[in-house]
């Protein structure tokens, strides 16, 4: 198929990539312009835990929520972090995340986000193909493990929105968890086993390969940073950038925890957060783990990668700007020592990413109401990975006038 328009694409994570493939499908130009190289530490889809899971619906923010949030922000080994000097700044994404805890509200976004991240396989599997790196997406379950017997049995909303939207969940005890995965301590005595999830062993790879497979099929990838966007007669046209302006026809912002601004300058203002995630990689710990296990007590993710085994979590809440404070990074080391009998630290790699969190755990993919030829893709939170070719693909649709794939208006810009 051949297309006489240009697409820039703005940010070179894992949201623009599979855009830029899926753009390239439907024959545009495509330019893809970020400071960073797709695939680098500097794009928080380097750093996740690598889940890809079509059953992920469970919101961040539940029923219940006001209750766990005070025991949280008190234990300094907590998944959830604030710094003082910028609670003011955060509190009215925090209040917005607070609303979207009600349970009517619960359930629409749960729908949303099975909506969204159902077919991840499905748009993954020709992009990997064709990048050829088919290795990089596994089919291997996820395990979320409990230090009680009654945990997992307890968890009954999260389970009962699960199944009611077809997710199959399998409950285990002990002996189970064991004989599934027995690179776990004997610590864990019940488990929530979802056997249809899957998991990338290297994100950043996986960004990497799906740029580099663009370029291949004639993308131009262009290291600037986009400044604004230079508007003509009948709406933008070009994109200022430090290295000069860029026109096109349409644009992608799909600039992770960076787009709220890039969107603020044509006018349209979303609640929007970096939530700072930590990982540690143990290239040394060689626990034989097999399937992604998230301890359901102690909040974080324990992930077999590539190079070694990755410990992700925390949210903490301090800007764009603020220097990673490592010391969280280093907090779940001490979190997983109870997860392996026996868990070798040397050589410990630490990192920190910005998560682009809206208030209500789900992305913004729209057209701006103001300028249709701006089509908005960001805020993609704890999920990224899972719904990135997803996305892509939607992005496509909507570029070339096509009915999506699915209902987007969870997704709206103007929903806060
Ligand atoms: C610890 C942790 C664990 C996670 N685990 C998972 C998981 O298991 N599964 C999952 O699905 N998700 C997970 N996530 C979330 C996931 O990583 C993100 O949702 C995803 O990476 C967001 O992708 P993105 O492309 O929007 O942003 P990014 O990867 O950050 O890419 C945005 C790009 O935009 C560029 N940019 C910024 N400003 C400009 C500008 N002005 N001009 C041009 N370019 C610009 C940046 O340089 C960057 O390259 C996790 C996140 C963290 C931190």
């Amino acid at each position: 198929m051949s297309n006489s328009e240009r697409v820039i694409v703005i940010g070179a994570g894992i949201i623009g990539s599979c855009t830029a493939n899926y753009l390239l499908k439907q024959g545009y130009a495509v330019d893809v312009i970020d400071p960073a190289l797709p695939g680098s530490e500097d794009q928080c889809s380097y750093g996740n835990a690598g889940g890809i899971c079509p059953g992920s619906c469970i919101p961040n923010s539940m029923p219940g929520l006001l209750k766990s949030v005070p025991k949280w922000l008190l234990d300094p080994e907590g998944p959830l972090f604030v710094r003082l000097a910028y609670l003011p700044h955060a509190l009215p994404w925090l209040l917005r995340f607070v609303a979207a805890s009600r349970k009517w509200r619960v359930e629409e976004i749960s729908q949303a986000m099975r909506d969204l991240h159902r077919y991840t396989f499905e748009c993954y599997e020709p992009l990997v193909r064709e990048a050829g790196c088919e290795e990089l997406l596994q089919k291997r379950g996820q395990l979320f493990v409990y230090e009680t017997e009654n945990g997992a049995r307890n968890s009954t909303y999260s389970t009962d929105l699960r199944r009611r939207h077809g997710v199959q969940v399998d409950l285990l005890n002990a002996g189970e968890i064991r004989e599934l995965e027995p690179a776990l301590s004997s610590v864990f005595k019940s488990a929530l086993y979802l056997p249809e999830q899957g998991q990338c062993p290297n994100p950043g790879r996986l960004v990497a390969k799906l740029a580099e497979n663009a370029a291949r099929k004639g993308a131009r990838f262009i290291r600037a940073k986009a400044q604004g966007f230079i508007i003509g007669p009948e709406g933008p046209r070009a994109i200022q950038t430090d290295q000069g302006i860029y026109e096109a026809d349409k644009f992608v912002l799909a600039a992770g925890a960076w787009s709220g601004k890039l969107a603020a300058k044509i006018g349209d203002r979303v609640p929007f957060e970096s939530e700072r995630g930590y990982h540690v990689m143990l290239p040394e710990a060689d626990t034989g783990l097999r399937i992604q296990t998230i301890s359901a007590d102690r909040k974080f993710v324990a992930s077999p990668m590539e190079e070694g085994l990755r410990l992700a979590g925390t949210v903490e809440f301090a800007g764009l700007d603020a220097p990673a404070n490592m010391k969280r990074a280093d907090i779940l080391m001490k979190l997983a020592e109870n997860m392996f009998p026996k868990l070798e630290t040397r050589n410990v790699k630490r990192w920190m990413g910005h998560r682009p969190g809206t208030p209500d755990s789900i992305p913004v993919i729209d057209r701006s109401p103001r300028h249709r030829n701006v089509i908005y893709a960001f805020g993609h939170g704890h999920q990224g990975l899972i719904a990135g070719a997803v996305t892509g693909k939607i992005v496509a649709e909507m570029a070339s006038e096509q009915a999506p794939s699915i209902n987007l208006e969870p997704f709206r810009v103007n929903r806060f």
